[in-house]
């Protein structure tokens, strides 16, 4: 057996065949084992059955399907499920399946912990680590569709998948991409792009990258209207200010005929909740083909910001509905078990107190599985 066995899990269709092509096999067989993996979930090469015998002993010797391991598993009250999953002996991230009647939506970590550092997210607290790996990426769909029992065209759990958990998709951009083409592949996880979002703080080069080479459903994290509010929550704003920003996102969706950007607005009490912040939001979504997202605030420890109140979050919504802008309230979904939008966090290196738990964590989970 190789020390070195590569994870096919980190591998797209295309670079699986060429994978493959080294090891002396034809294209199909490539295929064959990615419906293995993806469709049947299955990780041990002796029981990919269509395979010779020949084949499927070079395969123990050379690859392995690796998910991340699950160290934690939880239900909320409200039937969100949140993975907390090993990515290695130190970090880990985490993974949030939120179930409702017409479909179900699967939010994926892109990076261990985030260096972003947006004021009012949890899991900037926690700094940046490193940038996941495909195989991670696709890792977490992998795991969350066979802890659902997800299956292809039949029994579909998993309808939706969003990168919206930890870390900035567009700052690991080739594996996000490779996890993506997974995630549509008919020999992955067969979603249709649209139903594939990713969601950015507004990195404006990457946003023309992603149009060129992917057709996925675009997110953006807007949280004010003007720039001196932005920069103060996404610092990030400042090298790349709103004008830019928009501009950006105007020619991602002529991209795609009949597609609209969705804008990401978290509602924090007495910060970017005013009337007036609605109304300069109004202008802003004019100018392209746009949807807004409002996200009550979710707090957090440490955190100086509040939730804004019921009333204030209808009043917000309502100015943008009668100047005919789309907006949604998103349901807070999951917060029992620290799931909802801002509040994962996974682990960081030893930084914080939280990680001598999750040490402990990964010593028991260990100690079970021996
Ligand atoms: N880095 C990417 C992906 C993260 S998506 C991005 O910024 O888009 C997570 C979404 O939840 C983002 O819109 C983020 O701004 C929002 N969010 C962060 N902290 C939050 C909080 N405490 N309450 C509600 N939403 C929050």
């Amino acid at each position: 057996m190789s020390e070195t066995r590569v994870n096919l899990l980190d591998f797209d269709r295309a670079g699986l065949r060429a994978w493959f092509a080294r090891i002396g096999e034809k294209p199909f067989r490539a295929d064959q084992v990615m419906k293995w993996i993806h469709h049947h979930h299955v990780t041990d090469f002796a029981q990919m059955t269509d395979l010779g015998r020949g084949l499927r002993g070079k395969l123990q010797d050379l690859a392995e399907v690796k998910p991340p391991a699950v160290l934690l598993d939880r239900q909320s009250s409200d039937g969100t499920r949140k993975w907390l999953l090993g990515t290695d002996s130190r970090n880990a991230i985490e993974t949030v399946y939120i179930p409702e009647p017409a479909r179900g939506t699967l939010c994926v970590s892109s990076q261990v912990g985030c260096g972003l550092n947006c004021r009012f997210c949890s899991t900037a607290t926690q700094g940046f680590n490193r940038n996941l790996d495909a195989g991670e990426i696709i890792g977490q769909v992998w795991v969350a569709a066979r802890a659902l029992g997800n299956v292809l065209h039949q029994r579909r759990r998993i309808t939706n998948v969003v990168m919206m958990g930890m870390g900035e998709p567009l700052l690991n951009f080739e594996n996000v991409v490779r996890a993506m083409d997974v995630m549509r592949d008919d020999l992955g996880f067969g979603l249709a792009s649209k139903r594939v979002t990713l969601s950015t703080a507004g990195l404006v080069p990457m946003i023309d990258r992603l149009g060129e080479v992917s057709d996925v459903s675009l997110a953006v994290s807007l949280h004010a209207p003007n720039d001196e509010l932005r920069t103060e929550l996404v610092p990030l704003n400042r090298k790349y200010p709103i004008d830019q920003l928009l501009a950006a996102c105007a020619r991602y969706a002529a991209r795609k005929p009949r597609s609209s950007i969705t804008f990401e607005y978290t509602l924090m009490d007495g910060v970017n909740d005013h009337a007036e912040h609605a109304r300069q939001l109004v202008g802003l979504m004019r100018r392209l083909p746009a949807k807004v997202n409002l996200i009550p605030f979710n707090p957090f420890p440490g955190t100086r910001y509040r939730r804004s109140p019921p009333d204030a979050i209808a009043a917000f919504q309502q100015i943008l509905m009668q100047a005919g802008v789309m907006a949604l309230v998103r349901r807070t979904r999951g917060e029992d078990i620290d799931a909802a939008c801002g509040q994962l966090k996974g682990q960081v290196l030893d930084r914080t107190r939280r990680a001598a738990e999750f040490r402990k964590r990964i010593e028991e989970s260990v100690s079970h599985a021996a």
